[in-house]
């Protein structure tokens, strides 16, 4: 029994009945529809140029024809694990023999006056965009709350659909938890170039409206004038399922490198876990399709008895206008930052180093960096920073 319905899920599908596994799978779903991902829905599919058929990693067919059963629309309410049964929300009760959580994550909200107004969105899901997407004509007025990559992400495609687009950020960067200053800075300047109005420093105090929402406030006491607001704050771990059924939970659903819980028949994947990390020597919540990925693929395998551990080098992209981010790695704690190529150029990368150590590098619109990255960061190299700062030679020759 699989719970949860996303990238995990689709992904731990594949894997079990691509290894064997004969036996009966239930996948149990909240949303509506068929497993799909969820990167176009700030990019391609918000601007409307990528179809909502492509959505889907999988068709109806493709589960039919592996036996597999899927419970959309229904969410899970309890887990009881001494009777090993999940009750759905149509008071059905299900049986498991093994359970696999991945439930992912859900969009935090904003905590203030006139949050609930229509108009002010989230964009966590299928039905989420389709929602603003009904609201982001040209000319209108959006005003987005948080410069991370959801809110980039999300002022990019609104403004290359005409609209007129306010960021508020409360921190002094956008992307302030994951990249350094030369990046961040990098893309405010290109977001000002295309016209997105970015505000440092300015956090949400309250929307305020009528029969929806009018304007957004800032915690400076600015106002800004909204026809549409998105709120991309974060996300939370959808872990109320495994906390409420006592399994382990401390920012996520705690897993073992075999993405086991603390009940050896349930296993959890993806977005909701708290895992360990052998790369970085410390615990880790990831929210990226590569670790959901790479978590299902695990914990499949284990379901199975082919012991498989979870150990990668985490890597994430993002898309705003035609510049293609690629953070591999964590940056966090770093010492020492060293640019590759001058962001003018539009193709540049950032290395950042922890006591000498390669941890993470960012490339924007830098592809051959990028692969070379993988290795590297993976393979913990101590490289010499002047050679790593020389564009004439390639990254993956900074082998110190
Ligand atoms: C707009 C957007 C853009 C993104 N862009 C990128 C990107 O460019 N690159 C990248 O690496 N990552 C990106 N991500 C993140 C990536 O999509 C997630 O990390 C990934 O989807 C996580 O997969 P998951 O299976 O853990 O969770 P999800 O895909 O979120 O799936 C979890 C599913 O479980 C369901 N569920 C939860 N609780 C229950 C319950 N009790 N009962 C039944 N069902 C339940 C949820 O409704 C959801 O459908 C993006 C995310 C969003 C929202």
């Amino acid at each position: 029994m699989i719970v949860g319905a996303g990238q995990a899920a689709a992904q731990a599908v594949e894997i079990l009945r691509r290894k064997g596994y004969a036996g009966a799978l239930t996948v149990v779903g909240e949303e509506p529809v068929l497993p799909y991902q969820r990167p176009p829905l700030s990019k391609k599919f918000l601007a409307g140029s990528f179809e909502r058929e492509r959505l889907p990693f999988r068709h109806q067919a493709f589960y039919d024809g592996h036996d597999v059963r899927l419970k959309l629309g229904r969410r899970a309410l309890r887990l009881d694990r001494a009777a090993r049964t999940i009750g759905l929300d149509d008071g059905s009760v299900l049986a498991y023999d093994a359970l696999l959580l991945a439930t992912g994550s859900r969009a935090r909200r904003a905590a203030v006056p006139g949050a609930g107004l229509p108009g002010v969105h989230v964009l966590r899901t299928l039905a989420d965009v389709d929602a603003i997407r009904a609201e982001a004509q040209a000319g209108r007025r959006a005003v987005i709350v948080g410069g991370g990559y959801i809110g980039l992400e999300t002022a990019a495609t609104l403004r290359e659909l005409g609209l007129e687009v306010t960021v508020l950020e409360m921190a002094d960067r956008v992307m302030n938890r994951v990249v350094c200053e030369p990046v961040a800075r990098f893309y405010e300047a290109e977001h000002a170039r295309r016209g997105v109005r970015i505000l440092l420093r300015t956090g949400l105090a309250a929307f305020s409206g009528d029969a929806r929402v009018r304007a957004v406030h800032g915690t400076d006491g600015s106002m800004h004038p909204a026809d549409l607001a998105i709120v991309g704050v974060g996300v939370t771990p959808a872990d109320e399922l495994a906390r409420e059924a006592g399994l382990a939970c401390d920012n996520g659903i705690v897993v073992d490198e075999h993405c086991r819980t603390s009940d050896p028949l349930v296993f959890a994947a993806g977005d909701c876990t708290n895992h360990p990390s052998a790369r970085y020597g410390r615990r880790l919540r990831l929210e990226s399709v590569d670790n959901a990925f790479e978590q299902a693929a695990s914990a499949a395998h284990n379901l199975l008895g082919i012991a498989t551990a979870h150990d990668r080098t985490p890597w994430f992209w993002s898309d705003q206008y035609d510049l293609k981010l690629i953070i591999v790695g964590l940056s966090q704690g770093h010492d020492r930052v060293v640019m590759r190529g001058d962001p003018a150029s539009r193709s540049f990368s950032a290395c950042y180093l922890r006591d000498g150590e390669l941890i993470a590098v960012d490339t924007v619109n830098a592809a051959r960096d990028q692969m070379a990255a993988r290795k590297l960061v993976a393979a913990r190299i101590h490289p010499d920073p002047a050679q790593l700062a020389d564009i004439t030679r390639p990254l993956k020759d900074c082998v110190a």
